[in-house]
């Protein structure tokens, strides 16, 4: 059986103060669920004291982007290292606002993944297609792309430790959901790409759907065979709608 993983990424919004205040309050409402992983993704501020507000509860922090090298000359980057220090356990990789905006491409989602594996974090890879790439039949195409590069060379016991994440750009931030049939369909072809790596890899990866991701389309995304879980943009900034997604899974 595969745990499911609910994840919250708060981009960048929230202080310090509007990010421990919502850590607590989250903290509060999900203190009861045992079943399933809880994580979210502060901005790097916030990192270190909402681990604070979280420490010994059941939500885990996420960095939402490392660079790949240890340290150096990277004026405005952070290491894996430095977000394990404040006390993340997971990394975003790939997501498709950095692979768009800030220039991620193929290679570096492959040094980010290295880099997190090295300092013990758990990767959460982010792959998915733009509408475009959607509507010219390309979607396993290049989701198989991304999801290749990113784990090309390293070894199975390596790859137990990570998540994907299947974000069909067209879905992120713009309140259109994709259907539970066509995530469905992504997942399980994500799935089939992964058996020709390992079995038992396939079978137990964890493939998170995201893209406008609510309390009221939660459910029926996660009842999906080859859903495991949700990665959550806007409905997860206010505690009560991202546990009401937490509690709604199956
Ligand atoms: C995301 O940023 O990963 C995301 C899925 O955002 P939203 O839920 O707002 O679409």
């Amino acid at each position: 059986m595969r745990r499911y993983v609910i994840a919250g990424n708060w981009k960048m919004n929230k202080t310090v103060a509007e990010a421990t205040e919502t850590a607590a309050e989250l903290r509060r409402l999900v203190s009861q669920v045992r079943d399933c992983d809880i994580i979210i993704a502060p901005t790097y501020t916030a990192l270190w004291p909402v681990a604070q507000k979280l420490s010994d509860s059941n939500i885990s922090v996420c960095a939402q982007e490392i660079h790949f090298e240890k340290s150096g000359a990277f004026t405005g980057a952070i290491s894996a290292d430095m977000v394990k220090e404040a006390g993340c356990v997971y990394t975003l990789v790939g997501h498709s606002e950095r692979r768009q905006i800030f220039g991620e491409t193929l290679a570096t989602s492959r040094q980010r993944m290295q880099a997190a594996f090295d300092a013990g974090l758990t990767p959460i890879l982010c792959i998915g297609e733009t509408l475009e790439e959607r509507e010219a039949g390309r979607t396993m195409q290049v989701v198989g792309e991304q999801l290749d590069a990113a784990i090309e060379g390293f070894d199975l016991a390596t790859l137990e430790n990570m998540i994907v994440a299947y974000e069909p750009v067209w879905a992120i931030g713009t309140g259109k959901v994709a259907t539970p049939q066509q995530a469905q369909e992504v997942h399980a072809g994500i799935r089939e790409r992964l058996r020709y790596v390992g079995q038992d890899l396939a079978a137990g990866m964890r493939l998170l759907y995201g893209g406008s991701v609510k309390p009221a389309n939660a459910q029926e995304l996660m009842s999906q065979a080859d859903i495991d879980g949700v990665l959550v943009g806007g409905a997860s900034l206010k505690a009560d709608s991202f546990a009401d997604i937490v509690k709604a899974r199956s």
